[in-house]
């Protein structure tokens, strides 16, 4: 198809439509469809019975109004229907395409669905409500892929559930007597889950649901659509939105809030997306000889300073938070999108609720051709100060660079990683008495802006890395070391991050091709996206063997939540109650300090025990190497066990 656009921004000046009323709006017994497609030259509306298959009831021609706004009104009721728009071009080019406001759709997202949202909202919709988070730093984040949660025997779910959005909140499942699902959500006391991508992804057939395909979801169709293979039955357009939304109102009702991945960068398709067959090169950045750019590394990218793309993004967002009330959103390669609409998008869920997290990757999957210094890459952080951003600084600082896998950080042995690790404790925030330390690693507007970590689903779990790249160290140490990782993660000032299962070792083992070798470092799956569920599925069984991992994961959250003290504002705060002490360079320790309290947390990365010295006052062991208290009166010198993190909380002074 020939690009009719030269210039982007006299096309949106004469073309874009500023209406919140695009896609399918009911108003009593009228139906009205509004499409904004300003290069076709005829439009039509077909409906169907089903949302597949040789059963189309009608076809309605559409008329050109304003804005190259195609419209066409229907005097009845016709909710259940399936709908397309069939778009001709120029050179007798015709596109049967989804809409792209398309609230609901038919079985592998290839027809819209019209659906009447507000009688699919479960016994109790009414009364949930989003989690109150004061601020990001009250947020303990989950990283969770819905069928990875409970497609494994050991889940305990119901077969019929598993894997599914209904097995994510089934009540009271247990692998032998311990707590698995949405009551392990429960009893690790995290604040929200993010659940990686429940929009409608293409590569799924779900249409062969229960034949164990797998993919995270990363492969965008339809975005205000849910993916059907997470529900019951994806031929029925009603059902996946009936089970989300109980979802979210399960995790609501356990306190949890919900967050949503979202994957705005690029699309699945290409020449055959949706956006492209709708407005021909208007939603995707072109380079200069009219080809589609790469930044996401997934074959194209989006235009977000396209108006009508902005727009797009804005008006999803606005419908997860409206129709099911989402908590926050983790952007997929924020680094694509421009810094004036990630500012624009805060404001307007501001107007919403100013509770709903927003943060990303700052960085991008390839090379974009858009001015780099208006994207929203990480070191452009202070242009869009109130969007969080994954802490790849704090993360690599812990357990060494994702990039080599033999590389190791700070709990592994690596001691040039300290001043790493102290600008990650200040949330990489400006901090006075870090000026002049590895000021490149201090980006942070606010401590809210970083989001501390060190496993998410890209790239090998914490424990496989340990297990590669220092194989020549005992199980017992290496369990150490993740133990001393966690610690960081969740006592640092930030907003800590953790994924699905590190708090029992997670672990991603390779399923070998028929070509393929197993060789010392490639047993272990560091880019799982479509790898069977033998790699991703969650074993709860392990659960159950890691016990003791998963009690100092939980004592560590439950301490962050105890004080203000690990989950201060601002840098302002960072000043006058946080304070480093010098013990050379073989231990970290530090003080959090209020006139109400005072805690000294020590972090001893070697591998024999370290003499450090308490403020003035008696102390006891508020969290030892196993994450428990220890009641007896200490002062002056302690020792802090080998590969472990000590916190000291003063009981007089
Ligand atoms: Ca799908």
């Amino acid at each position: 198809m020939k690009n009719y656009i030269s210039d982007y921004k006299k096309f949106d000046k004469e073309n874009a439509y500023y209406g919140n009323d695009l896609g399918v709006t009911v108003d009593g017994e009228i139906t009205r469809f509004k499409v904004w497609a300003p290069l076709c030259t005829a439009a039509y509306l077909n409906l169907y019975t089903g949302g597949d298959g040789d059963n189309k009831v009608e076809t309605v021609c559409m008329r050109k109004i304003e804005s190259g706004v195609w419209y066409v009104e229907l005097f009845r009721d016709v909710y259940g229907m399936y709908y397309t728009y069939t778009l001709e071009y120029e050179y007798n080019e015709t596109h049967e395409v989804v809409d792209l406001y398309a609230k609901a759709c038919g079985v592998n997202g290839n027809r819209g669905y019209i659906a009447n949202l507000a009688a699919l909202n479960p016994e109790g919709w009414e009364d949930s409500a989003r989690v109150v988070c004061k601020s990001p730093v009250d947020a303990i984040i989950y990283e969770c892929h819905v069928r990875d949660f409970s497609i494994s025997g050991t889940s305990g779910v119901h077969w019929s559930k598993m894997g599914r959005f209904e097995g994510f909140v089934e009540p009271n499942s247990r692998y032998e007597g311990v707590a698995t699902g949405i009551d392990h959500l429960k009893e690790l006391g995290i604040t929200h889950v993010q659940l990686m991508p429940v929009a409608d992804y293409a590569t799924v057939d779900e249409k062969k649901n229960g034949s164990g395909q797998y993919n995270w979801g990363y492969d965008p169709k339809n975005y205000m659509c849910l993916e059907g293979s997470y529900s019951s039955n994806p031929e029925d357009g009603d059902v996946r939105i009936r089970e989300f939304k109980t979802l979210v109102m399960e995790l609501h009702k356990a306190g949890i809030g919900v967050i949503l991945d979202v994957v705005f960068n690029h699309t699945y398709y290409t020449t055959e997306s949706n956006f492209h067959m709708t407005v021909p090169y208007y939603y995707h950045r072109i380079d200069e000889h009219g080809m589609f750019t790469n930044g996401s590394g997934c074959g194209n990218e989006t235009a977000s300073e396209h108006l009508m793309m902005r727009k797009y993004m804005i008006d999803t967002l606005k419908f997860w938070v409206t129709e099911y009330k989402i908590d926050g959103f983790r952007f997929d390669l924020m680094g694509l999108h421009d810094i004036e609409t990630m500012n624009i998008i805060r404001d307007e869920l501001d107007k919403i609720d100013p509770s709903i997290l927003m943060y990303g990757e700052g960085w991008t999957g390839g090379e974009s051709p858009y001015p780099n210094d208006k994207l929203s890459f990480k070191w452009n952080s202070y242009s869009f100060g109130r969007i969080g951003l994954f802490n790849d600084n704090i993360r690599d600082a812990i357990k060494g660079s994702t990039f080599n896998l033999h590389d190791t950080g700070f709990v592994s042995g690596n001691g040039h990683a300290n001043s790493a690790i102290k600008r990650g404790i200040t949330a990489n925030a400006r901090y006075k008495s870090l000026q002049g330390t590895a000021d490149d690693l201090c980006w942070a507007f606010t401590p809210a802006q970083a989001i501390n970590y060190c496993e998410a689903h890209d790239n090998h779990t914490l424990w496989d890395k340990l297990s590669i790249s220092v194989s020549d160290r005992s199980e017992e140490d290496r369990r150490r070391m993740d133990k001393l990782a966690a610690a960081i993660v969740i006592l640092s000032q930030g907003v800590p991050f953790i994924q699905l299962g590190q708090d029992f070792l997670r672990t991603k083992p390779k399923v070998f091709k028929t070509h393929e070798t197993a060789n010392e470092t490639n047993i272990y799956d560091g880019n799982s996206w479509n790898a069977p569920d033998e790699t991703n599925m969650i074993r709860w069984d392990e659960k159950k063997k890691n016990l003791d991992v998963f009690s100092y994961y939980k004592a560590l959250i439950a301490l962050r939540k105890s004080s203000p003290l690990f989950r201060m504002r601002t840098s302002e705060e960072l000043d006058e109650h946080l304070f480093f002490h010098d013990n050379g360079d073989d231990v970290i320790t530090y003080e959090l300090y209020s006139k109400d309290e005072c805690y000294l947390i020590a972090l001893n990365p070697q591998n024999e025990k370290k003499t450090v010295n308490l403020p003035n006052g008696v102390f006891y062991c508020r969290l030892n190497d196993e994450g428990k208290p220890v009641y007896k009166n200490v002062y002056g010198n302690v020792t802090v066990p080998r590969i472990s993190c000590a916190v000291f909380k003063r009981i007089k002074e």
